[in-house]
């Protein structure tokens, strides 16, 4: 493509519609072709923009003022929305996000995976009854100012923890303790970590909650392994919150963005919460991976089964299947379920988890999903419906290979990113499958995330 010269100028101001919206949240507009970037602006409004900043192929500005708002424009009602950058469609209605998330989900397939749109079905997006506190975990970095300690989120592109008593996609009674432990470590006089000096000692406090069992866990992310006031501390949050079933130290005394160390201890009770999707519970460790917004999993998973189309005769492959999730959802209804997965601890998990739940027919390996299902194909160990779930980069190239030398009946892909979603669906749409629906679901409110759950079938 013949790089565009720039028709726009920093620091010059400038009269504009916004077209559309990208990936990030930030409005689109267009001078002579040439695309601007403008954080807080929505498709359809009209208004003046400052340019700050111009690129090879686009530009970004700063929204001065508006001349035309948008029908789906909200006043957000997060009233520290604009500092934190944890969400960033909250000034979009709802109804706005959902319809945005299933445009961009059909754009991406078109232009990436050149899928035709007249032949596969985008369904609208299936979002929340109420799409505010959902989150069912919460990561909280611990400061210091005159003397106390802040609790909060770091502000955006800094790392100045700013104080948050509420978070609006937080469950509230996550909200509630990481206030009271914050409240609680300060009349012990704790001190919080400093990232700069590389001193102190509370970096973070985690909190998990089970949404269907309301089991809480607390977990305290530290420098060092010592814990003074233990038994105090400790004593009063249990006191407080009789739903918290376990309290765990965390020690990582690295100098790294990372919240989390190698050496995990259980201070108090037990080593797990529980939870559960339907009608599987699940173990949940400090460690462990968990969709963070249980409700809209259900409904991922609800989808991903009837796209499996299981009768009860099919063996079936879940591939990257975390702590067995899927799988044991999947069990349900299969003959025989195999999980495989990269990391040693989730497959540990996903075994005991079976065996919580009294489910036989799901086994659980350990590796690259590229590496152990091409050893499964070799010997022979077909499958009827393969389900993969990879992280954000997509499924690797030799796993698509191998789906199409296994030729399953049916491939479903759950995808945390439309972008590799479309990329692999078109592999495998060249290798003969053809994808007749993808459902977007929101799992995220608020923000610009979109999962999807795509159903492939064999020509
Ligand atoms: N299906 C699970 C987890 C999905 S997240 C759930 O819904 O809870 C994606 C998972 O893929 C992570 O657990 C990650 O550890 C795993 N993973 C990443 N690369 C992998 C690979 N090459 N092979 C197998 N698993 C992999």
């Amino acid at each position: 493509m013949p790089k565009l010269q720039a028709p726009v100028l920093k620091n010059e101001y400038y009269e504009v519609t916004f077209e559309d919206l990208t990936h990030e949240g930030a409005g689109v507009a267009k001078v002579e072709g040439f695309p601007i970037f403008v954080e807080n602006a929505l498709p359809d409004e009209r208004g003046k923009i400052k340019v700050i900043k111009v690129k090879k192929g686009f530009a970004f500005g700063r929204l001065i003022e508006l001349y035309e708002t948008s029908k789906n424009r909200i006043e957000a009602p997060c009233p520290i929305y604009s500092q934190c950058g944890g969400c960033q469609l909250q000034h979009f209605s709802y109804e706005g996000q959902l319809n945005f998330k299933k445009k961009q989900v059909e754009q991406v397939l078109a232009r990436i995976g050149k899928l035709d749109l007249n032949n596969v079905k985008v369904h609208p997006t299936l979002g929340m009854n109420d799409p505010w506190n959902y989150r069912n975990k919460a990561q909280v970095p611990i400061g210091e100012r005159e003397g106390g300690l802040v609790a909060g989120f770091y502000q955006k592109r800094s790392h100045d923890i700013i104080d948050m008593e509420r978070c609006l996609i937080q469950q509230a009674e996550n909200d509630d303790v990481v206030q009271a432990v914050k409240k609680i470590c300060e009349q012990y006089g704790i001190r919080a970590y400093n990232e700069e000096k590389h001193k102190g000692w509370l970096r973070h406090i985690m909190v998990r909650y089970g949404l269907v069992t309301k089991e809480m866990m607390v977990v305290f992310v530290t420098k060092t392994n010592d814990f003074q006031h233990k038994h105090e501390i400790i004593s009063q949050i249990t006191e407080l919150f009789p739903q918290v079933k376990s309290i765990v130290q965390n020690i990582n005394n690295k100098r790294t963005n990372v919240i989390f160390g190698d050496e995990t201890k259980v201070l108090w009770g037990e080593e797990y919460i529980y939870d559960k999707i339907g009608d599987v519970k699940f173990a949940i460790s400090a460690r462990s991976f968990y969709q963070v917004n249980p409700e809209q999993t259900k409904v991922l998973y609800d989808k991903a089964l009837e796209y499996a189309g299981l009768t009860g005769e099919e063996s079936v492959i879940d591939a990257y299947c975390g702590i067995g999730t899927i799988s044991l959802f999947l069990a349900q209804k299969a003959k025989k379920v195999f999980g495989v997965e990269v990391v040693p601890e989730a497959i540990e998990d996903a075994k005991r988890n079976a065996e919580l739940n009294g489910i036989t027919n799901a086994e659980f390996a350990v590796g690259e999903a590229e590496a152990v299902i091409p050893e499964w194909n070799k010997q022979g160990n077909k499958a009827d419906v393969i389900v993969v779930d990879p992280p954000r980069k997509g499924c690797d190239e030799t796993l698509l290979k191998t789906i199409l030398d296994m030729k399953p009946h049916r491939v479903v892909y759950v995808s945390c990113n439309p972008g590799t979603l479309a990329r692999d669906l078109n592999v495998l749409e060249q290798g003969g499958y053809e994808t007749i629906e993808v459902q977007p679901v929101d799992m995220f409110p608020h923000t610009t995330h979109v999962e999807c759950v795509a159903h492939l079938s064999l020509v």
